[in-house]
């Protein structure tokens, strides 16, 4: 059997019984956006990490070094985000070819420092390697409340689903740069903005029961929800918020827009489920604390139900994880 026969999600499952060898409390560990911990503090310790390899999830054709080390943070601070949680320390590893340039190293790091700035990220470590192409490992650290960290598994029945910003915008600009589209919109792509400060009104608001970050697109994060909630959903897709620039990449590649949105990625925006009753109060907040609009893009069902999309002439169809999946070709 081959790793592409299983691919990313099934083999992350089968990698990951068994691994926990003391009595040593976890309080969340593999399966979530991030670990939770406990620590000594007040706060819970929230841990993730992520890996970007070039031309997987880069090309230094199409993006720029600082664009490249601004992202690979962006993708873990995304992810301390989706808990509620503030990031707080980094760890980044590198692995780049011998002949590689100490002035794109640089631009890496610049890259790196703006958001780290921006988010209060301090760089307490990493390791340095030679590769035969540029890889870049990130362990991002972050701090969540203990009543306000927000899981995956947390959706109910009736609940509503909201997601910030608009969605599919970062695949819509990959397509730009790989086919040199001469189209507008690639920053969503190049330097996406992770919802820090929307994850944490959302999680300190009491009203959020579930969330994730869309890193792989909102069919397979929606899936991830309703699996680890042991609940189905219901998403319409004429509400599904697109990027601007999608419609535009869509008709001039023969391609729906709502794709890049369900089955793009890095997006980074966040999807959350709350009570049909705090819906308006929670959408009141976000757009008064930081003006980022919050859209419904449908409600979650009982057990028994799949995850459906009604699409736009009211047939309702089985919405499957489709998102990025490595291995899978
Ligand atoms: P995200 O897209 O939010 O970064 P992933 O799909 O990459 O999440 O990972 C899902 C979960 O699986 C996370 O808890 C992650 O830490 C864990 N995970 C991924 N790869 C491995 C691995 N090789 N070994 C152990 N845990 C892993
Ligand atoms: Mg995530």
């Amino acid at each position: 059997m081959l790793v592409k026969d299983i691919g990313e999600f099934n083999l992350i499952k089968r990698l990951s019984s068994n691994f926990l060898k003391t009595k040593r409390p976890v309080i969340v560990g593999i399966g979530d956006d991030s670990a939770v911990l406990n620590s000594s503090g007040n706060r819970l310790q929230l841990v993730t990490t992520d890996m970007l390899v070039e031309n997987i999830h880069f090309r230094l054709s199409t993006a720029t070094p600082f664009q490249i080390g601004w992202k690979g943070l962006a993708a873990n601070i995304s992810d301390i985000a989706a808990m509620g949680g503030e990031p707080t320390y980094a760890f980044i590893s590198i692995g780049l070819p011998k002949d590689t340039r100490v002035d794109f190293v640089d631009d890496i790091y610049s890259g790196m420092h703006e958001i780290a700035d921006k988010y209060s990220v301090d760089v307490v470590g990493g390791d340095t390697v030679s590769s035969p192409q540029v890889i870049i490992n990130i362990a991002l650290l972050g701090e969540v409340e203990p009543e306000n960290y927000k899981l995956r598994s947390g959706a109910k029945k009736g609940d509503y689903i909201f997601i910030t910003g608009d969605v599919g915008g970062s695949s819509a600009g990959l397509e730009i740069l790989e086919r040199q589209l001469p189209i507008k919109g690639t920053d969503k792509h190049l330097m996406p903005i992770p919802r820090v400060v929307e994850g944490r009104l959302l999680s300190q608001s009491g009203c959020v029961n579930a969330m994730i970050d869309i890193s792989d697109g909102v069919s397979s994060e929606i899936n991830h929800i309703c699996e680890q909630s042991g609940t189905g959903a219901k998403i319409f897709l004429k509400d599904i918020p697109l990027s601007e620039n999608t419609h535009e990449v869509a008709r001039v590649i023969g391609k729906s827009p709502y794709d890049f949105a369900l089955y793009g990625g890095e997006d980074y925006e966040l999807l959350f489920t709350c009570r049909p009753d705090s819906a308006s109060s929670v959408k009141e907040l976000i757009l008064k604390n930081c003006s980022t609009p919050l859209t419904c893009i449908g409600y979650i069902t009982d057990n028994s139900e799949a995850v459906t999309i009604e699409d736009e002439n009211g047939n309702s169809l089985l919405l499957r994880p489709a998102g990025y999946n490595h291995f899978v070709e």
